[in-house]
């Protein structure tokens, strides 16, 4: 067995769906678009900045020769529902169902690293994990994992797109594999499927557009975007539920799934404290930018949910929280749930102390929406 073989064998081993080699020539094709995304202001801003490290696995390690790309599949239908209880639920996208796919993939690099170092002498090497510089999709395409699609995402004849990409740049010299094929053609589901327009169809996107990204950028959640979150609290995948290669999938677990945090309880989640929150979902994928923005779309979800029984829960929220987005947010709810607005609600609404513009702008269009009701009180 040659030294490939045997890293192929390893990756298996210790739970790594697919794998692949390629070349640690430079990315090049990629600098354009790279460079347009930052001037039209299409990124996210979560993306590594240094343009040239991107797409130059030599800058990451000099004496790169070979990158493996390694995929970890994950499932995408929860195999057992949360109990049915009197609360509306949210809903964690599947990358943030179970333990953070960070670690996950972190510690089968670490392993495959570590069995790689006992196969061959002098072996150099950078893991890296999403937050690397590299084109985790770039890279695995080129490797032969899979094609891009219109999506933007790795798409395996296997595994679809549910997969979890990583890769090690290496001091290997090994043969690198072929890229596969685009197997778009005709098919533009993802792309008309899309809610707010953001794939431009060769792959890329604009990022601050994707609900996924909405689902994690700070402070108000612009207007247009509120409603089509619906009920999911972290991510979007409707580009990946819609693709044609993902039908019938049931891809193995990568981690154990509690399906009461993949689905929480809205009203519950939005009562959890700073130590409840990490104590319970500290280690899934979706938590990382932290309690506040996540409960913050559960306020959302809750009106998108048309669930009137949170109405106490808002008015809660508006009277007591200490957080203005909160408070903003759930004014917009409140908007969304109510029928009838009371003169207690006004003077409520009207004696906020020190409200910040966000809440001056949400309570302004509250009177506008009820105006009728309210000049008749
Ligand atoms: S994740 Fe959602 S919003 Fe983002 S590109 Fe896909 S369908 Fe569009
Ligand atoms: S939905 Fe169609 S166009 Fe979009 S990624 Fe899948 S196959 Fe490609």
């Amino acid at each position: 067995m040659n030294l490939k073989e045997s890293i192929i064998e390893l990756a298996h081993s210790i739970g790594i769906s697919k794998i692949g080699f390629t070349t640690a020539d430079d990315f090049s094709y990629l600098e354009k678009s790279l460079r347009l995304a930052v001037e039209e202001g299409r990124n996210s801003g979560f993306e590594h900045k240094n343009i040239e490290e991107r797409i130059q696995p030599r800058l990451s390690l000099a004496s790169a020769k070979t990158i493996i790309s390694i995929a970890v599949a994950y499932p995408h239908k929860l195999k057992q529902q949360p109990q049915k209880t009197a609360y509306k639920r949210g809903k964690f996208t599947p990358n943030s169902w179970g333990l953070d796919y960070h670690y996950v993939l972190q510690d089968k690099l670490d392993r495959l690293a570590r069995g790689i170092e006992e196969l061959t002498a002098d072996f150099e090497y950078k893991g890296m994990v999403d937050t690397g510089a590299l084109v985790d999709t770039a890279v695995a395409q080129r490797a032969g994992i899979g094609f891009i699609g219109k999506n933007g995402l790795v798409i395996s004849k296997e595994y679809g797109s549910y997969m979890f990409l990583g890769e090690l740049i290496t001091n290997l010299e090994i043969e690198p594999d072929q890229a596969v094929d685009y197997g778009c053609g005709d098919c533009n589901r993802c792309v008309e499927a899309c809610p707010t327009s953001c794939l431009i169809g060769d792959g890329t996107m604009n990022a601050r557009r994707c609900l996924s990204f909405q689902t994690q950028d700070k402070g108000m959640m612009d207007l247009e975007f509120r409603k089509k979150i619906k009920t999911v609290i972290y991510g979007c995948d409707i580009c990946q539920i819609c693709c044609p290669y993902n039908r019938g999938l049931d891809n193995p677990l990568a981690t154990d799934i509690d399906p009461e945090l993949a689905h929480p309880e809205l009203i519950p989640f939005i009562e959890l404290s700073n130590g409840q929150f990490k104590e319970k979902f500290g280690m899934v994928a979706g938590s990382w930018r932290g309690k506040n923005i996540l409960q913050r779309n559960a306020i959302i979800a809750l009106a998108n949910a048309n669930d009137r029984s949170a109405i106490p829960k808002l008015l809660e929220i508006i009277e007591t929280s200490q957080n203005q987005i909160h408070i903003a947010t759930a004014i917009w709810s409140l908007g969304e749930l109510i029928r009838e607005v009371t003169p207690d609600l006004v003077d409520l609404l009207t004696s906020l102390k020190k409200p910040s513009p966000a809440i001056i702008e949400e309570r302004e269009r509250f009177f506008q929406k009820f105006q009728h009701q309210i000049s008749h009180n």
